[in-house]
C-alpha cells in the first residue's frame, strides 16, 4: 500500500522552515523588529517594515532584502552603509517570542521519534535557526539538529550532501537509508536524492506551488500526513528487521518495547555532537 520498494528507512530527517511551522510567521516578526529599529534610527519605520515585508514576500532566500527595502522607501544608495549593518543585525538577532507550529506537528514528531532515530536538517544562519527552533517549542522533540551553514557556510546548504551525511553520522545509519520530510523539492527532495535516499514532500508554505522536481517518493498535504506515510514504511522496518525472530531463535527487539531513539539520545549524552550546529 505504501509503494515502498527495497530496504526500509532506518531514520527520519525533517526540515524546519515551512515544514514544521509557517516561515512567514517568523519573517513577519523579524520584519516588524527591523521596522522598529529603522524608526529608532530616524527613518520611517512603518514604511521600512512594509517595504521589507514586500521584499521578503518575493523570495525569502534572496540576499539584500534590507538594502532593497531602504531603497524602496527613498533612502539614497550612498546612505545605505549608515543604516544597513545595524538593521541586518536586528534581523539576524531577532528572537521571535513564539512561533506556532503547523497543526499536529508536535504529536507527529513524537510518533516519529518513537519509531525511529530522528533529526532536523535545516539551512540558514545558525543563530537564527536556533532562535526559530526555540520559539516553536519543538527543540526538545528533535534529538539531533544539523544546521548546514554551521558545517561550511551557504555553500553546503541543501541539496549539498554534507548536512545529510552529518545527520547520518549522528544517527549512526547510512545516509541512503534516511527518509527526508520537507517542503522544498529543490532542497529537501534533492538532498535525499544526492545520497540515494528518499523524501516525502509536504506541499505547504512559500514553495507550495513549486513543481515536483525532483520528484519525491510521496507528496503529502501536511506534516502529520507525511509522518503517517513515514510511519507506514518504518512499520515495514519493524516487520523486516528488528521485529523478526532470527534463525538462531533470538528474538530481536521490537520497536514497541524499545525506548525512543536509543542510539541518538545516548550518543548525545556522552558527547556534545559537533553536528549540532547552533548554540542553544
Ligand atoms: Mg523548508
Amino acid at each position: 500500500m505504501t509503494g515502498w520498494s527495497g530496504p526500509p528507512p532506518l531514520g527520519v530527517v525533517v526540515d524546519l522552515d515551512d515544514t514544521l511551522y509557517p516561515q512567514a510567521e517568523y519573517l513577519a516578526s523579524a520584519a516588524a523588529a527591523v521596522g522598529e529599529a529603522a524608526g529608532a534610527a530616524g527613518l520611517d519605520g512603518g514604511a521600512v517594515h512594509a517595504a521589507l515585508r514586500r521584499e521578503l514576500a518575493t523570495g525569502s532566500d534572496a540576499g539584500g532584502t534590507i538594502d532593497r527595502a531602504l531603497l524602496a522607501v527613498g533612502v539614497p544608495a550612498a546612505e545605505l552603509p549608515g543604516y544597513v549593518p545595524a538593521l541586518v543585525a536586528t534581523f539576524t538577532g531577532h528572537t521571535p517570542p513564539r512561533l506556532v507550529p503547523y497543526p499536529g506537528v508536535e504529536e507527529a514528531l513524537r510518533a516519529l521519534a518513537a519509531a525511529a532515530p530522528l533529526a532536523c536538517l535545516t539551512d540558514g544562519n545558525p543563530v537564527i535557526q536556533a532562535a526559530k527552533l526555540t520559539a516553536t517549542g519543538l527543540l526538545p522533540l528533535l534529538p539531533v539538529v544539523v544546521v548546514t551553514d554551521a558545517l561550511g557556510g551557504r555553500g553546503v546548504r541543501k541539496p549539498h550532501p554534507a548536512g545529510i551525511e552529518a545527520v547520518a553520522s549522528a544517527l549512526g545509519v547510512p545516509a541512503a537509508r534516511l527518509l527526508v520530510i520537507g517542503d522544498r523539492p529543490g532542497k529537501d527532495v534533492a538532498v535525499a536524492a544526492a545520497v540515494g535516499a528518499r523524501a516525502i514532500r509536504v506541499r505547504q508554505g512559500e514553495y507550495a506551488a513549486a513543481p515536483d522536481s525532483p520528484s519525491a517518493w510521496a507528496v503529502a498535504g501536511s506534516f502529520p500526513a507525511a509522518a503517517d506515510l513515514a510511519l507506514g514504511v518504518l512499520g515495514a522496518a519493524v516487520t523486516g528487521g528488528r521485529g523478526v525472530t532470527t534463525r538462531s531463535g533470538d528474538a530481536a527487539h521490537p520497536r514497541s518495547s524499545s525506548p525512543p531513539s536509543p542510539p541518538m539520545r545516548s550518543g548525545r549524552a556522552d558527547e556534545p555532537p559537533p553536528e549540532r550546529g547552533h548554540r542553544s
